[in-house]
Formats: structure tokens, C-alpha cells, sequence
């Protein structure tokens, strides 16, 4: 997959899920559990691509929310509150 066809892929899914969820945790916990979520169902994903039961695109939508979300850790970053 061409960089720029992941990166209008990330950068939509972060657009999709801050119309979605427009909160994000001020927690750092939180907000890697988010990222870790994701992280697991890319995994779940994997899993299921491996043992025949699931697609190669999920597989993608998957990594592209688990980036997405990365992103969205890191783009709030300076938000975070440093005493949750
Ligand atoms: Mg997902």
C-alpha cells in the first residue's frame, strides 16, 4: 500500500472517530487503553486472518484505527492532565 493511501486512511479515521467520540480521556491510562483496544483487535484480526477466518482488509481497518488512535494520543498530548 502506497504511504499516502495510509495516511489519508489514518487521517480519515481520526476525523471519523473525533466526530464519534469527540471526548478524549484526559488520562494517560485511559488513553493508551484506547490504543491498546485497537492493538487487540488488529491482533484478533490477525488471528482470524491466519486461521482462515477472517479478511485481509479487516486486518487493515484494524491497524488503521490502532494508528489513529496513536495519533490521537499524541496530538493531544500537551492536553493531558499530569495529575490523572
Ligand atoms: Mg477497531
Amino acid at each position: 500500500m502506497k504511504i499516502e493511501t495510509v495516511l489519508a486512511q489514518v487521517m480519515s479515521e481520526i476525523d471519523r472517530a473525533e466526530k464519534i467520540h469527540p471526548v478524549w480521556p484526559r488520562n494517560h491510562i485511559h488513553q493508551c487503553a484506547v490504543i491498546a483496544e485497537e492493538a487487540g483487535e488488529c491482533l484478533q484480526a490477525a488471528l482470524n486472518h491466519d486461521e482462515h477466518k477472517g479478511s485481509k482488509r479487516q486486518m487493515i481497518t484494524e491497524a488503521v484505527h490502532t494508528a489513529a488512535m496513536a495519533i490521537r494520543f499524541l496530538k493531544n498530548i500537551e492536553e493531558t492532565d499530569p495529575n490523572e
